[in-house]
């Protein structure tokens, strides 16, 4: 592993070179120890904590330069970052030992960068702000709602995470102060921080259809956030009368799990094909066209034929929801198509969560960064990873949350314990259930580069289930995809760590 050559190489050639070795070597040797509730401490002066090492001190100010040409090295701080550089970590804390990581969120994106950030450097104090006790998984969440799986199986605790010291506050976050470096909590409480990740997943774009707004989603359940919502859509499927319509409109891209609506399509059709056989679906999709398409449709005249119809939308229509009836049922979209549901599961378009709206961390709807390292474009020394972010053409799923988290952690130990950091490479696997023991899979390796004109994530090698693969394949995928998720989950939420 080596450390990355920038175009900041005046800077940081130095370093690079070994000129600061004597000084790269005390740092390396020295304890960078923290206690694990330092990110709860109270604001020292000039918000340092107690104890910082004043910049100009020796060795703080050599430190200081240490810590900054790592920063200063990384391809955003040229372009994106030097446009908004609104935050600047200071370099105090890391000298004195103090350095404290503060995550937002423990979804697969956060959780997997506090448990990989405290396994790798258990001296750093890791705090994780996440207002559940326990996180249900959207991922697989469909299986539950086709009656494939239970809820309690989606279900984790992050009780692994007291084992391996991360500081657990159970509380939402309800404001960033980017130049004070502090998360404040709903409760009045802050909690300062060195580094930042901001993981809060997605929210919705309420209103932008007529009459559907959060209450709405209480009659019409969107089910694209896991736990209540998607109990909801299963309860209404239940209590469908044989014959009813079940009415699911994806939105347009990007959103969480791009193929999820159609995968969707297909678990309910199991489900009703025996339970309710003379039922239907009708999609009405925002979008032209849809990831894993031809296997898809294949999969509907294969296994669900008759049972479901697609509206996707074309130069001359619109088939995007306008206006929804939650008296009557019906469904409106704007090329004029008027269908009542018996079930309507209607999903908004999205955006970056609330908290990383509100920290200004966004460009529009979603958060841009760098593809380095996921840090913000917007403030520097704060990361944000999963599907709050826009990365190019990855799309957001909990496959590639972890990927990036995994990216992040790797950034942030590296500057804080001063060790090298080896190439980002990302990964994403999507599978997609047809029918038992039919699954489809899409994927790619990401690297960072000029993707369509800008610094982006380049994809390489992709691969995409097709129609008419052998019976065999098809259930390789679908036994990789159940391995899959015992993997993530177990990873995730450090089933593993030793008690
Ligand atoms: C139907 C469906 C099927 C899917 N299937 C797959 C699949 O098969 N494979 C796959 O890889 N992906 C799948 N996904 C996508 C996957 O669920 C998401 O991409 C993934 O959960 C994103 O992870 P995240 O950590 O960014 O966000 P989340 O998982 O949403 O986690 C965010 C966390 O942040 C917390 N939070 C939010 N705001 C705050 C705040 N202010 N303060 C503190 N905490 C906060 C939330 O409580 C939450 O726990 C699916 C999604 C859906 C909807």
């Amino acid at each position: 592993m080596s450390a990355k050559r920038g175009a900041n190489e005046d800077l940081v050639r130095p370093i690079l070179d070994g000129q600061l070795e004597p000084l790269h070597h005390a740092v390396k040797h020295r304890e960078i120890g923290v206690s694990m509730c330092s990110a709860l401490r109270s604001v020292g002066p000039f918000g340092l904590p107690p104890g910082a090492a004043p910049a100009g001190s020796a060795p703080g100010a050599a430190l200081a330069a240490l810590s900054r040409a790592r920063i200063d090295r990384r391809r955003f701080a040229q372009g994106l970052g030097a446009a908004a550089a609104v935050f600047a970590p200071a370099p105090f804390a890391i000298a004195s030992g103090n350095a404290r990581v503060v995550i937002i969120g423990g979804g697969p994106a956060g959780a997997t960068v506090a448990g990989e950030v405290k396994k790798a450097a258990p001296k750093l104090s890791v705090t994780l702000v996440e207002p559940l006790i326990e996180y249900t998984s959207c991922f697989f969440s469909n299986h539950y709602i086709g009656g494939l799986r239970t809820l309690t199986s989606l279900t984790h605790r992050y009780s692994g995470f007291n084992a391996l010291g991360v500081e657990f506050v159970h509380k939402a976050a309800s404001a960033i102060d980017l130049e004070k470096r502090l998360v404040l909590l709903a409760t009045g409480q802050k909690l300062e921080f060195d580094r930042l990740v901001v993981a809060p997943g997605i929210d919705f774009k309420f209103g932008a259809i007529e009459r559907y707004d959060e209450k709405a989603a209480e009659i019409m359940p969107h089910a694209w956030k896991s736990g209540q919502q998607t109990r909801l859509l299963r309860r209404k499927l239940e209590a469908m009368r044989d014959g009813g319509v079940v009415v699911i409109a994806p939105p347009k891209l990007p959103y969480r799990c791009p193929p999820g609506p159609y995968e969707r399509v297909c678990v309910i059709a199991n489900y009703l094909k025996t339970a309710k056989p003379r039922s239907k679906i009708v999609v009405l999709d925002a979008k032209m066209t849809y990831s894993k398409q031809p296997a898809f449709e294949e999969a509907y005249k294969k296994y669900y034929d008759g049972m479901i119809e697609v509206h996707l939308t074309n130069d001359i229509d619109d088939q995007s929801v306008s206006r929804v009836d939650l008296r009557t049922g019906e469904i409106e979209t704007r090329a004029g198509l008027n269908i009542k549901a018996d079930v309507a599961n209607i999903i908004p378009q999205q955006t970056a969560g609330r908290i990383a709206l509100a920290a200004g961390l966004a460009d529009g709807d979603w958060c841009p960064v760098d593809p380095e390292t996921f840090m913000s474009a917007k403030a520097k020394g704060v990361y944000v990873v999963g599907d709050a972010a826009i990365a190019a053409d990855m799309p957001k799923s909990a496959f590639a949350a972890s990927s990036q988290a995994r990216v992040v952690a790797a950034d942030i130990v590296a500057d804080l314990m001063f060790t090298d950091r080896a190439p980002a490479r990302y990964h994403n696997t999507c599978w997609s259930f047809l029918a038992p023991g039919d699954s489809v899979k899409i994927g790619a390796d990401y690297t960072p580069g000029e993707w369509k004109g800008h610094a982006g994530l380049v994809p390489s090698g992709p691969f995409v289930s097709a129609p008419g693969e052998p019976a065999e394949l098809r259930k390789e995928n679908y036994e990789a995809s159940l391995a899959w998720y015992t993997t993530l989950t177990n990873e995730m939420f450090q089933k593993m760590a030793k008690r």
